[in-house]
């Protein structure tokens, strides 16, 4: 491999993990660093599941892109050979006041993608499993459904070593020198290398001071919920639930569920954002604050006395402002940040777009609006 280009990667979430595959495939020698274990339960990546589909209320430039990401998922399944996609079907719940239903179902409309408006009535006989109470209109998508992420994020970690990358575990980067292509590690050693990428979630700020203006830790709750055994397997069944209030998901009352999928148990989820919370500390769920995320998501269901709460955890949604991906460049390094709560379901194009920023066949401005939902 001598004369191959190298790139370090700061970072081995999903986007860290993505770009190292799609540069190992343009034939640079890839190091990638994680200040944790791979996978890192800290990081954004590293759940039971992370949800994909085209439902996107006003950002239609990322639903556009959302049949590119399942192209881009796919062809990371051939890669692993196997897929961690399992197809629920999407769910969009409408209450009075909220406007994130009816403007993914105007998005629905520009892409021409099918979808089912049902009454409450009929959406009560379909789906006995809710409590549809207050709500006014549902709709129903065939399509979307459920990544497997930490199984992901370990595979995918596993090829690329076999590959040929090598991926550093328990290796924080402390600083970086962007016109030197040069990071500096915690135990004082540095590396340097052709390319540097920072994908490092909700600690990219740290590394990359301009950014840490614009992007927002958000400390946000799970909970995993023991489903009743007669229901278990009309869960099994059911497709993702998605209750969210406005665009913003700023305003109290946005939750959604994920069915259980792959032996994970049932997840109930609030999607509000609380803009708050440091990636390090805020990590174990006080009961108290459990509790309550149970009892307020848990309004989601037909018999919520029957469900047992099981445990919680916490995780960082990195916002950026309008929840639109950011990227950049500064000498030799280049930043992919701001994923906000919807990244997931982009990491394996985002990984090869980059690559192509990288190799040259992509403009830098083009890529970056591409990034935010505008291309
Ligand atoms: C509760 C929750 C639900 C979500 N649901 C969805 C969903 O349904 N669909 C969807 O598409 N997206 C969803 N998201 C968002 C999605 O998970 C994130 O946008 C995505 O995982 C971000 O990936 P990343 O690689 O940028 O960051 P991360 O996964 O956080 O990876 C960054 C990695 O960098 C490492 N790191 C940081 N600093 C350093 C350093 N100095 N040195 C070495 N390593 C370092 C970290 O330890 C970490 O492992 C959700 C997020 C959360 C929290």
């Amino acid at each position: 491999m001598a004369g191959a280009p190298s790139a370090v990667v700061v970072g081995a979430g999903i986007v860290g993990l993505s770009a190292a595959r799609a540069l190992l495939a343009e034939g640079y020698r890839v190091d990638v660093l994680e200040q944790g274990p791979v996978p890192n339960a800290h990081g954004s990546s590293v759940d039971s599941s992370r949800l994909i589909r085209h439902t996107y209320g006003t950002q239609h430039g990322y639903a556009a892109l959302v049949d590119d990401a399942f192209a881009a998922w796919d062809r990371l399944w051939d890669d692993l050979g196997r897929s961690y996609y399992t197809q629920t079907g999407t769910l969009v719940l409408s209450r009075p006041g909220a406007t994130w239903a009816q403007d993914s179902a105007a998005t629905l409309d520009r892409l021409a993608k099918p979808y089912r408006v049902l009454s409450p009535d009929e959406a009560a006989r379909r789906f006995p499993l809710l409590n549809l109470e207050g709500v006014e209109r549902v709709y129903w998508v065939e399509g979307g459904g459920v990544l497997a992420a930490e199984p992901i994020v370990d595979d995918l970690a596993r090829r690329l070593r076999a590959q040929g990358a090598a991926i550093t575990a328990h290796t924080a980067v402390t600083q970086l020198d962007p016109e030197a292509g040069r990071v500096r590690l915690e135990d004082g050693t540095r590396r340097t290398a052709d390319l540097l990428l920072v994908a490092a979630g909700p600690w990219t700020g740290r590394l990359w001071p301009d950014l840490a203006r614009q992007l927002t830790p958000s400390r946000q709750l799970v909970c995993y919920v023991d489903t009743p055994d007669d229901l278990y397997a009309a869960w099994r069944r059911m497709p993702m639930v998605l209750d969210i209030a406005d665009a913003e998901s700023r305003s109290e009352g946005s939750a959604y569920a994920v069915p259980p999928i792959g032996g994970a148990p049932l997840k109930l989820g609030d999607h509000a954002f609380s803009l708050t919370g440091d990636p390090d500390t805020d990590r174990s769920p006080a009961e108290a604050e459990l509790d309550r995320l149970f009892e307020t998501t848990c309004r989601q269901l037909a018999t919520p006395a029957r469900y047992r709460l099981l445990s919680g955890r916490t995780c960082f949604y990195t916002v950026a402002p309008d929840s639109r991906f950011l990227h950049r460049r500064a000498g030799r390094a280049h930043a992919l940040a701001g994923f906000s709560g919807h990244g997931f379901k982009f990491g394996p194009l985002i990984g090869e777009r980059f690559a192509e920023l990288a190799a040259g066949r992509l403009e830098e401005g083009t890529f970056q609006a591409w990034l935010a939902g505008n291309g």
